[in-house]
């Protein structure tokens, strides 16, 4: 038996992350040269030599080939996400020093500018691609909103939510505009999902001159008053339970009760909570946290996609006016990763 072969599995799995962790280091260090050895090659060239033939290789991607084993493709990107930050000087060295990925800036292009560098710079090395796609995105949008124009995306209204195997395609709403549109009533077609029997039901109705929109406007009321009466019967359940262990010494179990998942998967179906996100919903979140509470509160349950979950997190850690809470603080990493998390197949069984 070898040194390796005695080695538990954490053990082997530590080493191979701190292993894999330098190479990749090493590799965004080496790659934040090549603009540098580029501009030197074409500076040689232009008196008739080259700086890398003097080397013995043939191009730029040869070199990084055989010094990194970089392939074209990282060369080309870190060449050219290096022009693209040419006039964002903290972007840039933070590529050139190799302190974040190139992936990673070049998820931020869009976005970066010379007041903001700084602020994108410390996202980019604090978030995973996933969370920063979603900074991305989201920040696209409340400048967007900032800018006074009005949110007049294609929202898309769907009642009863997807129901594929009773889908009959797409039931046409009327919608009347209201008063902001000068006061006229300019006929709107949403798409609806509805069940065939349903759109029979309210096109009769509406063909009585039933008033249909009150209707369902005071069954969607009812809807929303019957939930947030059963989410506070099952909060005060949570809070008990709770209670009732905190008296007996029983630390909470991480694992989200059955009652509260449905009760949540009620109010926000299977997409992440954030608004203007249309990812699936993978995480539960804590918003008062969970190490704290020890509490599955829904009132305070968020379902969220990956992406969102980190981001809240990693908000925690960086605005110092927000309550942090220690032990969150120090397994933000675990909490998004593993125990807080629930699947979103899970979820999918919870409703
Ligand atoms: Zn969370
Ligand atoms: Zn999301």
């Amino acid at each position: 038996m070898n040194n390796l072969q005695k080695l538990s599995d954490k053990e082997l799995y530590t080493i191979c992350k701190k292993w894999g962790a330098t190479v990749l280091e090493a590799r965004r260090k080496f790659g934040g040269l090549l603009p540098e050895v580029q501009r030197r090659e074409l500076a040689s060239r232009t008196k008739g030599g080259s700086w890398l033939k003097k080397r013995g290789f043939t191009c730029m991607y040869e070199f990084a080939a055989r010094l990194a084993g970089m392939s074209q493709p990282q060369v080309d990107e870190v060449i050219r996400q290096d022009k693209r930050f040419e006039d964002k000087p903290m972007l840039r060295a933070a590529l050139v020093n190799g302190e974040v990925s190139v992936n990673k800036l070049a998820r931020v292009v869009s976005i970066a500018t010379v007041e903001n560098q700084r602020e994108i710079l410390e996202k980019v090395k604090a978030l995973s691609k996933v969370a920063l796609d979603i900074f991305v995105k989201d920040y696209k949008r409340e400048n967007e909103k900032t800018d006074g124009l009005e949110e007049t995306k294609n929202r898309q209204i769907s009642l009863y939510g997807r129901n594929e195997n009773a889908d009959i395609g797409l039931t046409e709403a009327i919608v009347k505009t209201g008063p902001e549109q000068g006061g006229q009533t300019q006929p709107k077609k949403l798409p609806v999902n509805l069940d065939e029997d349903i759109a029979k039901e309210l096109l009769e109705m509406q063909a009585k001159n039933i008033d249909v929109n009150g209707l369902l406007r005071e069954f969607l009321r009812e809807s929303k008053v019957k939930l947030e009466r059963e989410k506070s019967e099952i909060a005060e359940r949570q809070i008990q339970k709770r209670d009732g262990r905190a008296i007996i010494g029983f630390p909470a179990k991480r694992y989200v009760p059955m009652e509260v998942r449905k009760i949540v998967r009620e109010e926000f179906g299977d997409k992440c909570a954030m608004p203007g996100c249309a990812k699936s919903a993978e995480n539960l979140h804590h918003e008062k946290g969970f190490a704290k509470e020890q509490c599955h509160d829904p009132r305070y349950l968020k379902p969220m996609c990956k992406g969102h979950h980190e981001l809240v997190h990693a908000r925690k850690f960086t605005h110092a006016d927000e309550p942090v809470h220690a032990d969150e603080l120090a397994h933000a990493d675990e909490l998004v990763h593993a125990d807080e998390l629930v699947h979103a197949d899970e979820l999918a069984h919870a409703g």
